[in-house]
């Protein structure tokens, strides 16, 4: 009955949310105490104080025919002028509301752009690990997904590799940085090699290969560490973010795409990104929502909360003999198994510490596990005893 596409998807149905089902049938079985879940990416920090106020005082003062009315698909022009000026602040830019297209988070974006760009049969380019995800959102448009193995000291893209896998179908690079799963963070002299890498190839393949930077992580970065803004080094870069972790709202799925006036055929651009955005069905990202992260533009998450886990974490970690990439941004641990196959790894946690953890190679990288740290401090704390007891088991 159901489509074949859809028949292989849902064979295939991912295992990280197929993980957190079961972490909570573990919960009633063991009690939510004895259970260590950290497989989904789901913010522990609740939303800054500015959100709730927003709401309340939006809902209480402003016209409820503006508040919950459609608007242009690409989002209320005065919200996407406010976030423009924000942007503008951090990063030296001159955009206004044109550049801005409000989504539905970040994952609504990637279609959208996807869907503007894509024709059957075109590549998209990551690196992996890589986001899930992304397999399918390039699968939607008829594309597909082409994977560039990182350089595994640092977990950075290897810049030769990915040229080499440039075709003339190639049509998007998708990179992610702060980076699920692995939570490095691509320094400058990466992004200007890359940036500088694909200007050759356009010229080569005679189109443009757009980077679609995908960074719904940008503000969750430790010790101060830049995260550089990827159209100050390639003319063809959208960017596509949101508030889900940010603001810690996945649940009210709000995001932005960032299509730079100086991108190739930006007017044409934009106007098929609008057009996605309606005929892929979101219309337009929740309206009230819009209205909220417009007021609430400079609040910020509580980073310090998911360092204080990162430190315990990096230090215990390291104590027991495991190996792993240092993080510097996200909220995610890359930790090599102990054993070639990740999955009897995460199996013997699950099954004798509670442990939940998701295998590497749902990131298209075998061998590794990553574990979600964006859970409470006292869940890092209680699950220590277990990832001690696992390394001796593994003779690390
Ligand atoms: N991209 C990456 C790398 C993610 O980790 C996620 C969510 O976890 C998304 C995109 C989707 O974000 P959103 O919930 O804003 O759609």
């Amino acid at each position: 009955m159901i489509s074949d596409k859809m028949k292989s998807m849902v064979a295939n149905s991912s295992v990280i949310r197929a993980m957190f089902e079961e972490g909570k049938k573990m919960a009633v079985q063991y009690g939510a105490d004895h259970v260590f879940d950290f497989s989904l990416g789901n913010p522990n920090v609740p939303a800054p104080s500015c959100v709730k106020e927003a709401i309340l005082d939006i809902i209480e003062h402003e016209d409820s025919l503006h508040v919950h009315g459609y608007m242009s698909n690409s989002g209320y022009e005065e919200v996407r002028q406010t976030l423009a000026e924000h942007l503008n602040t951090l990063y030296g830019k001159s955009y206004s509301a044109e550049n801005l297209l409000m989504t539905v988070g970040a994952a609504g974006g990637l279609n959208v752009i996807f869907k503007a760009l894509l024709n059957p049969g075109d590549e998209v380019i990551t690196v992996s690990p890589y986001f899930v995800e992304y397999r399918s959102y390039a699968g939607n448009f008829g594309a597909a997904l082409i994977e560039s193995p990182t350089d595994p000291d640092t977990f950075y893209p290897d810049i030769e590799d990915l040229e080499r896998r440039i075709t003339e179908r190639t049509k998007i690079l998708i990179l992610n940085s702060p980076n699920n799963p692995t939570g490095v963070v691509y320094p400058e002299s990466v992004i200007r090699a890359i940036g500088e890498m694909l200007s050759k190839k356009e010229k080569e393949i005679g189109h443009p290969i757009f980077i679609v930077s995908d960074e719904p992580y940008r503000e969750i970065a430790f010790d101060g560490i830049e995260v550089p803004w990827i159209p100050d080094f390639y003319r063809n870069t959208v960017v596509g973010s949101s508030y889900s972790k940010s603001l810690s709202l996945p649940g009210e799925r709000i995001g932005y795409l960032v299509i730079p006036s100086e991108a190739e055929d930006f007017e044409n651009l934009v106007a098929a990104c609008n057009v996605a955005n309606r005929i892929l069905g979101f219309v337009n990202a929740p309206s009230l929502m819009q209205l909220v992260v417009a007021r609430c533009a400079d609040a910020k998450t509580d980073v310090e909360f998911y360092d204080r886990n990162r430190k315990l974490l990096y230090k215990s970690l390291k104590d027991f003999g495991y190996t792993f990439t240092k993080p510097d941004g996200a909220f995610y641990f890359w930790v090599k198994s102990p054993v070639e196959d990740e999955r009897e790894f995460v199996e013997y946690l699950k099954n004798n510490e509670q442990i939940l953890v998701v295998p590497g190679r749902s990131f298209g990288c075998a061998g590794w596990v990553r574990i979600a740290y964006c859970v409470s401090h006292e869940t890092i704390q209680n699950s220590l005893p277990g990832f001690e007891r696992t390394a001796q088991h593994y003779g690390l």
